[in-house]
C-alpha cells in the first residue's frame, strides 16, 4: 500500500515513526563501534595452526586448499579450488561431473561457500550442465547482492559469467541410474534387470557394481539411497575461514529438490570468530534442524567441535519421528556426518553412524581421521 492511500491519522503516525526509525539508525551509525575484546585463548594473528578438514572423500581437496593458503590464497578461494578436483573427478559418484542424476536420469548439483572475514555467502541449486558449481556460487557471493540463485535461472547466470556447459552424466553414472529405474517397480512399463535386454557390458555392470548392490535392497526400509557430497573447511594462519559444500544431491531425488548443501546453517555455516561446520548425508535432517548454524551456535556457547557435534547428531536423532525413517530400535534409519573446526584450529568429524572418518590436512600433513559417532554401524545384510 502506498502512502496516498492511508487515512490522514495513520499516515501521520507513519510519518513519525519512520522518522524515529531513521534517527534511531542515524544514531547507531553515529555510535562508535565497541571492538570486542580480545580472545586470551587465540593466537595472534599469523599465528593460528593452518588446517582443512573435509568429508572422507575430500584428501586430495584438503591438501590443495592447505598448499594454496600456505601460498597465500584465501580460505574462501583455497576451498573452492579444493572441492574442484573432486567436482572434477568422474569416480566420485556423489558431487559435480559422474554425479548420480535426478528421477529423469539428469544431473542437478547444489553448491554453497561462505567466507568468514566478510561474512558473506553464495549458492546455486538444482543447477544443470555446469561441473564446478561451487565457483558459481562463489561467483554470486562476489557479483551479486543475492546469496542464492536456483534452477535455470542459475544456469543462465553460470553461462552469462562464462561458465562452460556440458553432459555431467557419465556412463557409469547413467548405467547406475538405468538399473535403480528398472528395479524400481514391477508396477510400470519398465522391465526388471534381469529381463531387460542390455547388451553384454551393462550386463556385466549390472552385477558387479557395489552402488547398485546397494541399490537393489528388498524394501523401501532397506534401500540404501546413495548419498555423497564433499564439505570443506579452513582456516588460515590470519585466523581467517571459509567453507564449502558442494554436491550432486540425493541420487534420483525429484527433479528440482534441493538439499541442504546450497542452504546457509544447514549444510554448512562459519562465524568467523567462532568456527565452521558442515554437513554431508541426509539433507532433509539438515534443513529441518539447521544443523551447521546450530553446531556453530554451540561452539559459541564454549563447547569443543567434537561434543558440539554428538550434540547435533543426538538432536536429530530426537526429532526424528517418521516411522519410515526410524529402524526397529527407533534409530535414524539414514545417516549424516559433521566436520567441525574451530577458531582456535580444534576440528573433529562426527557421525550418526560409525565407525567412520574424515579428511585432515594440517602441519603434520594429510591423512583420514576417525569420526565420533552416535551409534555403531549395522552389520551389513
Ligand atoms: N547432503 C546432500 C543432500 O542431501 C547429500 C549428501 O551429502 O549425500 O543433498
Amino acid at each position: 500500500m502506498t502512502d496516498s492511500h492511508l487515512p490522514r491519522r495513520d499516515f501521520l503516525s507513519a510519518a513519525a515513526a519512520g522518522l524515529a526509525a531513521t534517527a534511531m539508525v542515524a544514531e547507531a551509525s553515529q555510535r562508535p563501534r565497541v571492538a570486542a575484546a580480545p580472545r586470551a585463548d587465540l593466537p595472534a594473528p599469523g599465528e593460528f595452526p593452518v588446517k582443512v578438514i573435509s568429508s572422507d572423500n575430500g584428501q586430495p581437496a584438503t591438501q590443495k586448499a592447505f598448499e594454496l593458503m600456505s601460498a597465500g590464497t584465501s580460505p574462501v578461494d583455497a576451498v573452492v579450488a579444493g572441492v574442484a578436483l573432486v567436482e572434477a573427478d568422474p569416480s566420485d559418484t556423489s558431487v559435480g561431473y559422474g554425479g548420480l542424476p535426478n528421477e529423469e536420469g539428469v544431473v542437478e548439483l547444489d553448491a554453497a561457500v561462505m567466507d568468514g572475514p566478510r561474512h558473506l555467502a553464495g549458492a546455486v541449486a538444482a543447477l544443470r550442465n555446469i561441473k564446478h558449481p561451487a565457483q558459481v556460487a562463489l561467483q554470486v557471493m562476489r557479483l551479486t547482492d543475492h546469496v542464492l540463485l536456483v534452477g535455470d535461472a542459475a544456469l543462465r547466470f553460470a553461462r552469462a559469467m562464462g561458465f562452460p556447459e556440458e553432459n555431467l552424466l557419465t556412463e557409469k553414472a547413467r548405467k547406475i541410474w538405468l538399473h535403480w529405474k528398472l528395479h524400481l517397480s514391477d508396477q510400470d512399463d519398465w522391465l526388471a534387470p534381469d529381463q531387460a535386454d542390455v547388451d553384454p557390458e551393462t550386463a556385466e555392470f549390472f552385477r558387479s557394481h557395489s552402488v547398485i548392490r546397494a541399490v537393489a535392497a528388498t524394501s523401501r526400509a532397506e534401500f540404501q539411497r546413495p548419498t555423497g557430497t564433499i564439505h570443506c573447511a579452513a582456516l588460515n594462519a590470519q585466523g581467517e575461514m571459509a567453507c564449502t559444500t558442494t554436491t550432486s544431491g540425493l541420487a534420483f531425488k525429484i527433479p528440482g529438490r534441493v538439499g541442504d548443501s546450497p542452504i546457509i546453517g544447514a549444510g554448512l555455516y562459519v562465524d568467523n570468530e567462532i568456527g565452521s561446520c558442515g554437513s554431508t548425508g541426509r539433507g532433509e535432517a539438515n534443513l529441518l534442524n539447521l544443523s551447521s548454524f546450530a553446531a556453530v551456535e554451540l561452539m559459541r556457547s564454549g563447547m569443543p567441535p567434537r561434543d558440539a557435534g554428538m550434540e547435533i547428531c543426538r538432536r536429530i536423532a530426537q526429532h526424528t519421528r517418521r516411522p519410515d525413517l526410524l529402524d526397529e530400535q527407533g534409530r535414524p534409519n539414514f545417516d549424516l556426518k559433521f566436520y567441525l573446526l574451530d577458531k582456535t584450529g580444534r576440528h573433529a568429524g562426527v557421525s550418526l553412524y560409525g565407525p567412520a572418518k574424515f579428511a585432515v590436512t594440517d602441519a603434520q600433513g594429510t591423512r583420514l581421521e576417525e569420526c565420533a559417532f552416535l551409534y555403531e554401524k549395522r552389520e551389513a545384510k
